[in-house]
This record gives structure tokens, sequence and C-alpha cells, in this order.
């Protein structure tokens, strides 16, 4: 489905958005000895789209559940627009729920499930109607209504969802990987489409996924968790380009690392083989000259050796593989003692063939250095 421009601005008269509109402070839980929360804190703007980014058992859906109301922290504080919600309950704090499994109710038609957080509230025929339809054509299954969710298809079904959760108005929208099950083409797509409603209803929203291309795709900001802490916080091609940790790098995407000693005195790095490289910074704080030099594959260059002279200090390597990937072409190349990874685009990777000797050019872009 292609995407379609429409843009509604969000009126809100001529307030700015609230800074901390969805506020937690040193946020705690833990179940046993597991620490799923460890002193959360984070300010989430009204009308901003978070993702909560993290490998499985990070904490995201942990600190969804607490910003919902489903489980009550061991300590900390919660507000959103300024109310402490630890008093109120989950009913009663108007947020809206989407989960990976679409949990609509089977014997209900569509119009019916999107209608029944209306009848909750006791909102009016008429008025729910309206609403009901509006939640529908926002997600473009207008003619819809009247159909039961088996006869949809996932992706279909996972709108209706969406339609549900948005068509009270609700102050938070709450998504727990909610595109995991479908299918990669589809998954695309909703990205688009979760992105497109958000900019129609401008409602907060916050989203977890532990697939980073999501994460970077769909929202404006990015927190990165692991054990139960942010680890990072910041917009998407920072995260990417500027990670703060080799953790953060590598859950990003596919890296190189390879180990360096970084001297005091503006000398160059050096690997073990005494193989130098310039980089910025030249030594981080606290590193005792001891760093891992970082390599997105993405951002390896490589070329063919002119001379075939090699004094064993050249980033000099010979192609050991080249597997086809479509858009790219995935090189392994052994330049002793390491082994390296290269993403080449395809144009790049012409005439490039396994038993080539190639140049390596590992600063080309965005290395980056971390004390080790
Ligand atoms: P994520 O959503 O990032 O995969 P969770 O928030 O679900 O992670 O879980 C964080 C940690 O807390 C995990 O170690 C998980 O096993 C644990 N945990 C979460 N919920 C419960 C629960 N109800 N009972 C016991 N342990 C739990
Ligand atoms: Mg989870």
């Amino acid at each position: 489905m292609s995407e379609i421009n429409i843009s509604v601005e969000v009126d809100r008269g001529d307030r700015e958005p609230q800074p901390d509109f969805v506020k937690l402070e040193r946020i705690r839980k833990h179940y046993g000895s597991v620490v799923a929360l460890d002193d959360v804190s984070l300010d989430i703007r009204e009308g901003e789209f978070v993702t909560l980014l993290g490998p499985s058992g990070s904490g995201k859906t942990t600190c969804l559940r607490a910003i919902a109301g489903m489980m009550t922290p061991d300590g900390g504080k919660l507000s959103i627009a300024g109310r402490d919600l630890s008093s109120v309950p989950m009913n009663r704090r108007n947020i809206g729920m989407v989960f990976q499994n679409y949990s609509l109710f089977p014997h209900l038609t569509v119009a019916q499930n999107v209608g029944y957080p209306l009848r909750v509230r006791r909102i009016g025929r008429s008025e729910a109607q309206a609403r009901v339809e509006r939640a529908l054509s926002l997600v473009r299954l207008d003619t819809y209504g009247d159909r039961r969710p088996a006869e949809l298809s996932g992706g279909q079904q996972q709108r209706i969802a969406l339609a549900r959760a948005v068509v009270f108005e609700p102050d938070v929208l709450l998504l727990d990987e909610p595109l995991s099950a479908l299918d990669r083409v589809l998954r695309e797509e909703m990205q688009l489409e979760l992105r497109r409603i958000h900019r129609e209803i401008g409602t907060t929203m916050v989203c977890v996924t532990h697939d980073r291309t999501e994460a970077l795709t769909m929202s404006e900001r990015v927190v990165v968790m692991r054990d139960g802490r942010i680890v990072q916080d910041a917009p998407p091609e920072q995260i990417y380009l500027q990670p703060e940790s080799r953790f953060v790098a590598e859950f990003l995407g596919e890296v190189n690392i390879v180990a360096m000693t970084a001297s005091n005195d503006g000398r160059p790095f050096q690997d073990e083989a005494g193989r130098t490289l310039a980089l910025e910074p030249s030594s981080p704080a606290g590193s005792n000259g001891a760093v891992d030099l970082v390599v997105r594959v993405e951002h390896v260059g490589l070329k063919p050796a002119k001379e075939a002279v090699d004094d064993g200090h050249r980033w000099r390597g010979e192609i050991r593989e080249a597997l086809f990937l479509g858009d790219a072409v995935r090189m392994v190349v052994d330049c002793h003692p390491h082994v390296l990874v290269a993403r080449l685009p395809i144009e790049r990777a012409i005439g490039l063939k396994p038993g080539d000797i190639v140049d390596i050019d590992l600063a080309m872009r965005m290395p980056m250095v971390f004390a080790r």
C-alpha cells in the first residue's frame, strides 16, 4: 500500500506540547531475584512517538505494563499530564493498548469490537457510531464493519485492534510488539501506517519492539534497554551513528570489532599486527589505551589492491566469501589475524570475487571506538 500524504496538523491551541507528558521517575520492579526494571526514568513529550528497543527480557513489556497500570511497581513515581498515577487503577488511566496477538472478540463484528471501549464508557449510540466510523476510516477499513475478525487477514485484524485502541481518544497509546506476528512485507507496510496514523491523530505513542529496523524506521526517539535499564535514549540517526556503548552498536546491526591500542601522544591506533589507523577521538577516557574499534559492515570499504607488495602492516586482505543478497553483497575478508565482514552495495562489489586481494578501508565512514 502506498503512503498517502494527508498531513493533518493536530490542534493543541496555542499550548506547547508538555515535555514530560508521560513521566517515569526511578521506576523499580523485581520478580524474585530478577530485576525487571532498575530505576527507569523517562520523560515522553506530548504527541511524541517513542520506541523502547531491546533484547528479550530487557524489561520493555514490564515498562509498558507499569504505564498501563497492569502491575504495580515496587518503587518510583509515574505521572501522565502531571497527574500522579500511583492510586489510579488501570481502567481509569485512559490508555489505549495494542498487543502482538490482536485479542479481538471473535463473536463480535468488527464494528462491535471497535465500539467496545465506547460501550464500557457509556458513550451514546450515535456518537459511538460516528467514532467507530472515524476509527475504521483511520485504519482504512471503512467497509469492514459487519465482518467477523476470523474473516480478516492478520494485518487487517491488527488494524482493527489499533482502531479499537484509539476510538476513545486515549491520552497515550501503548503498543507491545504490535507487528511481530505479521510477515515481513506486511510488517514494513504497517510501520509506515503506524507513522501515518501517529501524524494524523497526534496521540503520544510508546511502542515496544526487539526489531532494530522497526525502531529506527518508525519512531522519533529510540530508548534502548538492557537488563531493566535504559542504556541510550536518542533520535534514530544518533542511536545508529553514535551509539554510546559497544552493546548498542552491536544491537543496532552487524559490526566488525577489532582490538586496538591507542596512545595518548597523538600517534594513531594500532592493531596487534602493527597496522595503524588515524581515528578520533585518539583515546577514549578510561581506556588505558586498550580499545575496541567497531565498524558497521555497511561502512567498510573494499578496493582491489593495486600493488602486490604487502609488508603486513596494511589493511589488506583476501576475499574468502562473497554472498549475493540482492541489493548488496556480503564479503568475508581474511585480514590476518582479523576476519572482517563488509556489506557492499551491488555496484561497488562488481568485479570483486573470492581469492581477490583487496585494500580495506575501516575509517571510511563513522568508525566507533570504545574503551575495552
Ligand atoms: P521484554 O519485554 O523486554 O522481553 P519483560 O519486561 O517481559 O522483557 O521481562 C523483563 C524480565 O522480567 C525478564 O527477565 C522476565 O522473565 C521477568 N518477568 C517479567 N514479567 C514477569 C512475571 N510476571 N513474573 C516473573 N518474572 C517476570
Ligand atoms: Mg516483551
